[in-house]
């Protein structure tokens, strides 16, 4: 199962290893209890997602928020929008605690820039509920899931719907 860093590198080796690892333990721990159900096999996905979903959950609305820009803006915003620091910290998953005082202080050329800023906030806030969301990943597969899921797609759409495609 091809799982590869939505947004940023598409890099998939690191999490294939990840996935195929843990993958393999519990299809033979279920084979050996000889209980392959889904709920058998659920701490699969509780454990993948802890050792490396969860953190992408959040580059998915960083994903939709970049294709919405076009190419000045964005090359503008990578300048001045995030330190090195903080952009190194989103290709991880972790979302950087912004000083946002200092931000603001910053000088922003042209509406759209700082149109463009203001979104990268409201993006960043985003992700930070959609990973709250990953870290109470449903402990059964009866009951939760779907609830659950029901949520990870409102905030996706909600992203959508606000940062559209930039059309290249
Ligand atoms: C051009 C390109 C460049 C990339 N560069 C990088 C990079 O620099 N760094 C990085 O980290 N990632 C990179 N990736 C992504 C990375 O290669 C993949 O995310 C990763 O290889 C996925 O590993 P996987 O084991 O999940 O799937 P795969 O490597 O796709 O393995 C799946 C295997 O299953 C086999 N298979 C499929 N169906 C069946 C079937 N029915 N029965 C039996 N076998 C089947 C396939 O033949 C294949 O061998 C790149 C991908 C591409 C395409």
């Amino acid at each position: 199962m091809a799982m590869p860093n939505p947004p940023i590198s598409a890099g998939g080796i690191g999490p294939a290893l990840i996935s195929g690892c843990l993958v393999g333990e519990h299809a033979a721990r279920a084979a050996l209890e000889n209980d392959t159900s889904i709920s058998n096999l659920w701490q699969y996905n509780l454990d993948f997602n802890q050792a490396y979903g969860k953190r992408m959950a959040g580059l998915e609305v960083f994903r939709i928020y970049l294709q919405s820009l076009n190419t000045d803006i964005l090359n503008y915003g990578m300048k001045t929008f995030l330190t090195v620091k903080e952009a190194t910290e989103i290709t991880y998953g972790r979302i950087p605690k912004l000083s946002l005082a200092s931000k603001f202080k910053m000088v922003l050329k042209g509406a759209a820039n700082i149109n463009a800023f203001s979104s990268m906030l409201f993006a960043i806030n985003r992700m930070k509920e959609l990973n709250e969301i990953y870290e109470q990943y449903p402990e059964k597969p009866e009951g939760g899931f779907l609830p659950w899921k029901k949520k990870v797609q409102a905030i996706i759409e909600d992203a959508k719907e606000r940062f559209k495609p930039n059309p290249i």
